[in-house]
């Protein structure tokens, strides 16, 4: 923890302050989940309001969603499980749906997957439970999909490192207030994230938080890259 560095002057970094137009501004209470569509080239911001909580996060091609996000083709076509500034997500056709263009954190998750009642009755042997899965597939259904149509996530925030063995487990998030990830569109997407309602396991330090989401169309000439931090906290990734 002590590796993390200060973030940049909080007086031009505050993440509630989004560099450009804002499109959609929500607080996603403790547990509950959001969709909405982001339009090329705007950018979705997610801020972990209170730090240490999770967002499961999924996207479909807004004008053909059987087009979706893809955690296999976004590991491989990245040649690293360890997304950050510079990364791509791809689609199961291996389009760029959208690169991270700032991030606080350093520290996501694209092999976990998502949480369900399923996995949750499996591993806590109990029954109906909040879990992510269902989350997604909640907000949605009203564009026409499916719960098993909706694909693994990116799991932003989330903390599951791999052993020296090549074991991998949960842990509490690194991520502190106000640490906050930027994403932005490059084809218009439909987005959902499921502010995780997990609580039997550390994903979440044990305690539901709120998550806020923020569009937001870059100010002209930004690229995405406003007057936010583009160095990460996280240690032990090259070049921070
Ligand atoms: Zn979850």
């Amino acid at each position: 923890m002590e590796a993390r560095l200060a973030g940049t002057d909080a007086s031009t970094s505050s993440p509630e302050r989004a560099p450009g137009g804002v499109v959609a501004d929500y607080v996603m209470a403790p547990g509950t989940p959001w969709a909405g569509p982001v339009t090329r080239g705007h950018v979705l911001r997610l801020i972990a309001v209170e730090g240490q909580q999770v967002g499961d996060f999924v996207c479909f091609n807004l004008r053909r969603p059987d087009e979706k996000f893809s955690p296999p083709n976004t590991a491989i076509l990245n040649k690293t499980v360890r997304l950050t500034i510079g990364h791509t997500l791809y689609s199961d056709e291996a389009s760029a749906m959208f690169t991270i263009v700032a991030d606080s954190v350093g520290l996501h998750d694209v092999l976990a997957g998502a949480c369900s009642k399923y996995t949750n009755k499996l591993r806590y042997g109990v029954g109906d439970s909040a879990n992510c899965r269902d989350n997604l597939a909640s907000v949605l259904e009203p564009y026409g999909i499916g719960w098993k149509d909706v694909p693994y996530a990116f799991n932003i925030f989330m903390n599951v490192p791999i052993g020296a063995d090549n074991s991998v487990k949960i842990e509490e998030p690194i991520s502190r207030a106000g640490d906050y990830i930027d994403l932005r569109a490059e084809m218009d997407c439909l987005v959902a994230i499921s502010n995780c309602p997990q609580v039997l396991n550390a994903c979440n330090a044990y305690r539901l938080k709120p998550l806020r989401v923020i569009v937001y169309e870059p100010a002209e000439g930004s690229g995405g890259r406003g007057d936010h931090p583009r160095r990460i906290h996280a240690p032990g990734l090259p070049g921070t």
